[in-house]
């Protein structure tokens, strides 16, 4: 369905499931994004997410998704050269939709098939849309929240949670104050109306702790504090951490680039105190365009085409889903 003359030298399917959201991408290797076609599994207020729930709608959704991205491209499936899937971390039910699906594709279509980590595909998505460079990676998300830098071969984890992801915590404390699903933003917007409580503070070495803050949190709502000074200080306390962590990871690796990628790099306040700490010590600041910063395909088949390029392959025996698959265990052929 494209011209010849048009057409990148490969076109990659990229499938994204690993917790709330089905996603299906489709990037070139010209570096253009084609499609990003998504669909989030939305609790009610005051719900959680059931791993059973999600993947079952992951499943109900993800043939009218793949069939939106290809309209989005203006593709055919026979269009595609490579299918990339999130092979891990995430949660067993739903990486092993994404999993089976692509491994399907892949086999029908005699295409290759690429298992992507799904941190580095958020580092990377960041990368492509803030502009190249080899920065501190300051990556939060509803699962995961680390301080990366790449050293040989690997992107090396400087620091991280120790328990909960900061979006997580997020999610908690909006749920326990009968916000609407994703909490993030929420907790953002009534943020404007607050003032600043002390709440736990929790940097230990390079890591960090967010149960502390969830509980306190609890605590706080239960004793009538207002849920705007809850929002508020529970964004300046995490960002806080964050900013000290990130900025000790920039002054160890002599580092003048922090990027921020993940599902909560779209915080406004998050953003400025990044980029006010990055002004004070002569540093750049840049962030992942928003429209990519949550899960979706398209940074699974923008890493797929990375890795694709460099010479990875996943043969279907090696297929498999990897739960907690660690940033830091993925060898970065790409950047060698
Ligand atoms: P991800 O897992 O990367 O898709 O990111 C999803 C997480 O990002 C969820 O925990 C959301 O609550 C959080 N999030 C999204 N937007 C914001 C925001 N504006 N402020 C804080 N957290 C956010
Ligand atoms: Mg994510």
């Amino acid at each position: 369905m494209v011209a010849s003359a048009e057409k990148p030298s490969f076109i990659c399917m990229g499938i994204e499931s690993t917790a709330h959201t089905f996603g299906v991408g489709i990037v070139g290797s010209d570096e253009k994004i084609l499609a990003d076609a998504r669909d989030m599994f939305l609790p009610e207020a005051g719900m959680g997410m059931v791993p059973r729930d999600l993947s079952e709608h992951h499943t109900a959704i993800a043939a009218d998704t793949i069939a939106t991205a290809l309209k989005e491209a203006g593709l055919a499936m026979d269009d595609v050269d490579v299918v990339a899937f999130s092979q891990g971390p995430g949660l067993p039910p739903c990486l092993n939709v994404g999993a089976a699906l692509a491994r399907y594709i892949s086999l029908v279509r005699k295409i290759p098939l690429v298992g992507v980590n799904h941190p580095v595909a958020h580092i990377e998505i960041g990368k492509l849309t803030a502009g190249p460079s080899d920065p501190v990676v300051l990556y939060l998300s509803g699962g995961n929240t680390q301080v990366i830098a790449y050293a040989e071969g690997r992107y090396r984890i400087f620091g991280e949670t120790m328990d909960m992801a900061v979006g997580n915590a997020f999610d908690v404390v909006a749920r326990l104050l009968g916000l609407k699903s994703p909490g993030g933003p929420e907790i953002e917007r009534l943020a404007h109306e607050g003032a600043y409580v002390e709440m736990p503070y929790v940097v230990k070495g390079m890591d960090m702790s967010f149960a502390g803050v969830v509980t306190d949190a609890k605590r706080k709502a239960k004793d009538g504090v207002k849920p705007a000074d809850i929002c508020f200080s529970l964004q300046e306390t995490c960002f806080t951490m964050l900013t000290e962590v990130t900025e000790r990871a920039l002054a160890h690796t002599n580092n003048k680039e922090a990027l921020l990628v993940g599902g909560v790099a779209a915080n406004k306040r998050m953003q400025k105190m990044l980029r006010t700490m990055c002004e004070e010590r002569g540093a750049r600041m840049k962030v992942v365009d928003s429209k990519y910063s949550g899960d979706c395909g398209a940074m699974i088949a923008w890493a797929g085409v990375l890795a694709y390029m460099s010479g990875q392959r996943t043969l279907p025996k090696n297929s498999g889903i990897i739960p907690k698959w660690r940033t830091d265990e993925v060898d970065v052929t790409w950047m060698r």
